[in-house]
């Protein structure tokens, strides 16, 4: 069984390369910092295991991420490493290339992306680099897999041989190197089976901390960082300004632009690649965000007005009618009390089915999502944004959880994960709820679609505006008065513009979507059958009238709050309580209430009970209010601070009322009802 580990550069199509390799399945997307930890799967044709590592630039870690992949080769030793590189970059991608070579161990070359230096009009020799590197160099797409099964009988040969790769550093660096390697070669580390004694002794002499690290038990440590001093301060004297990394750094990157002149005919090069013409409009300084903005109304215009109401009506319309009188049929056929029907019709299909008629809104958005990500436009905005956060206390980082928590809070949360900080890391966690998860359409498409017909792609736009406009403005707050601290710098490779593949495409839109399948089958529908029992049941006994159910009570305590803000209703106070469950659940209550049986338009009655003002004060309480059962329960774990998660609702909810205030008292000063 063969031990090999695919490793490279960030957004060089490892991961692409990984599933084909081994059949699985894991998350491709044209960003860097997408995969954070290793992941292990069995080759396909079971010869072996392959690691996929996240993308690292250098050996000398930066970021937690990039330690994993150092460390794994500096713990676990495997057998084969199989360097991804992109075609279309090789002269930065061959940097870590050398390192790899140094470090001694069997190496194969995938030449990936061979589409994309085409396109650029790069003309690649395989053969050359093989010569010039002393490896296997296999040519590879791995979008479509070209390559790829040649690559897969490569990897499971029986034998590997080692290459012998040696880069002259010049003298007083190759002084060092054999200094350090004999003091290892006469009392050899123990715990350690890193064969290349040269690769230990240069990456000492980078300092890669690491390396270091992993021989802190090692009894003759100090001599060896002595030696790395002595040349240091050699250098230095030499008046060197250069750091000894730096100085390495460019003696490899010397060879490689020697390497690559023979290896690569550039002389078809194109002299303004197409991601360069749409970066000088996409990314623009000034006009960026703004076109951002409107690509994303174009999304939200495609997402309701365009395809996703029209599909919708056509689910309603099944929903509410063919699909609830079969039921009703079904149920009266074998013989079910009243007290069954009214829970299957009245309650479950109203409830669940109210919700799951907004799938395709829910899914179009997605993939409209996807598809931002995967062109690469997304890391576009993420680097405009940047600015704009670190200006409000922010690391930057803190954009790769915010996006994903508009699919849903509780990945994004834990995806802070990688930001190192803690206070940092806190600070994202109690500011990701203000992303407007997919649970809250349901409830914009609900409110938009009857208050708002002609303007529902700008009224929803405007509420995701909000959010991120809040987290900004708070971040400010937060970071000034709770979590003084200096933040760490960011830093992320914007990948080319590349069309993404549906199957791709189709999956991540998945992914992303089948979380609220899963609700709709268990938090929906639980919840959607107490709420049921709750108008089912009042203090005067079964089958109350609606305004005499225990729902009623509950949701009137909550009546008197909310009416300064626009929806002084128990019917509102109700949703919003049971909505703490999930927040389509506030969908489920609406539908639960206002059903009238045989009357599909659930509209006609919400239309009676708010005004457009009353609505959209609504629709802002539910985007801030408290997060919901399951985040907060992440956000308790993430934190291990029951302080936090309780200042996480309390902030939110005192926000919530606060914003809805100023719009709906605001909004009535200036003449609206
Ligand atoms: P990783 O960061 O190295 O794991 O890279 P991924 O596998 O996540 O791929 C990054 C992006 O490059 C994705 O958008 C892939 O679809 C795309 N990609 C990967 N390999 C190729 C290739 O050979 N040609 C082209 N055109 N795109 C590729
Ligand atoms: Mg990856």
């Amino acid at each position: 069984m063969i031990q090999a580990a695919l490793i490279g550069n960030p957004n060089t199509g490892k991961t692409s390369l990984f599933n084909k390799l081994t059949s699985s399945y894991e998350y491709v997307g044209n960003w860097s910092g997408v995969t954070v930890e290793k992941k292990v799967g069995q080759l396909r044709d079971k010869t072996g295991q392959l690691t996929d590592l996240p993308g690292i630039y250098t050996l000398l870690p930066i970021t937690r991420d990039e330690g994993v992949a150092v460390s794994y080769l500096v713990n676990e030793s495997p057998e084969l490493l199989v360097n991804i590189v992109d075609a279309s970059q090789l002269e930065r991608n061959l940097q870590l290339t050398i390192q790899i070579l140094e470090y001694g161990k069997p190496v194969i070359l995938g030449l990936n992306m061979i589409d994309v230096a085409k396109s650029n009009g790069l003309a690649v020799t395989p053969e050359v680099l093989a010569e010039r590197l002393g490896i296997t160099v296999i040519p590879l797409v791995a979008r479509t897999g070209a390559g790829t099964d040649f690559l897969l009988e490569q990897i499971s040969l029986p034998h590997h041989d080692s290459p012998q790769f040696n880069l002259n550093y010049g003298d007083r660096l190759e002084k060092a190197i054999s200094l350090i390697s004999r003091e290892l070669m006469t009392s050899p580390p123990q715990n350690t089976d890193i064969s290349s004694y040269r690769w230990l002794a240069i990456q000492i002499l980078e300092n890669n901390p690491v390396v270091i690290s992993s021989l802190s038990s090692y009894a003759n440590l100090n001599q060896l960082l002595a030696i790395q001093k002595n040349v240091r301060e050699e250098f230095i004297s030499e008046g060197m300004t250069e750091s000894l990394h730096d100085h390495i750094r460019s003696i490899r990157a010397e060879y490689i632009h020697q390497v690559c002149s023979e290896a690569v005919d550039a002389s078809g090069k194109k002299p303004h690649s197409l991601t360069e013409k749409i970066d000088a409009i996409a990314a623009h300084p000034f006009w960026g965000i703004p076109l951002f903005l409107f690509t994303m109304l174009i999304a939200f215009k495609l997402t309701f007005d365009w395809l996703g109401d029209p599909l919708s009506d056509l689910l309603d319309g099944f929903i509410s009618g063919a699909f609830s009188q079969s039921a009703t049929q079904l149920l009266i056929a074998v013989g079910a009390s009243s007290f069954t029907q009214s829970l299957i019709i009245d309650g479950i299909i109203a409830g669940v089915g109210g919700v799951l008629v907004f799938l395709p809104q829910i899914f179009i958005l997605f993939l409209m999502i996807s598809f931002i990500e995967d062109s690469g436009y997304m890391a576009r905005i993420t680097v405009m944004m940047d600015r704009l956060m670190q200006l409000a206390g922010l690391n930057g980082k803190a954009m790769i959880p915010f996006i994903i928590g508009f699919g849903c809070n509780v990945p994004a949360i834990m995806a802070s994960r990688s930001i190192e900080q803690p206070k940092e890391r806190t600070l994202t966690m109690l500011l990701i709820p203000l992303m407007s998860c997919s649970a809250r359409l349901p409830v914009y498409a609900l409110f938009a679609g009857i208050f708002f017909v002609r303007q529902q792609a700008v009224v929803v736009l405007s509420l995701y505006v909000l959010g991120i406009a809040l987290t900004l403005l708070l971040a400010k707050l937060f970071s000034l008065t709770l979590f003084k601290d200096k933040h760490s710098f960011f830093l992320i490779e914007l990948p080319p513009y590349r069309m993404p593949q549906s199957a791709t495409l189709l999956r991540s839109t998945w992914e992303k979507g089948k979380g609220f399948l899963r609700k709709a089958g268990t938090f929906i529908l639980g919840g959607t059958v107490l709420i049921w029992l709750l108008t089912y049941f009042g203090p005067g006994g079964s089958n109350v009238d609606m305004d005499q159910s225990y729902l009623a009570v509950l949701g009137g305590w909550f009546a008197a709050i909310l009416q300064p803000i626009g929806f002084g209703t128990w019917q509102s106070g109700a949703s919003l309580v049971t909505g703490f469950m999930a927040k389509e659940v506030v969908v489920s209550t609406m539908n639960i209430i206002y059903h009238v049986p045989d009357m599909p338009g659930l509209q006609h009655q919400i239309a009676q009970f708010f005004t457009p003002l009353q609505a959209y004060s609504f629709m802002t309480f539910v985007l801030l209010y408290t997060p919901c059962l399951a985040t907060v329960g992440v956000l308790r774990k993430e934190t291990s601070s029951w302080k936090w998660t309780l200042f996480s609702v309390a902030y939110s909810l005192l926000l919530a009322y606060t914003i809805s205030f100023i719009i709906y008292q605001g909004g009535r000063l200036i003449g609206f009802v």
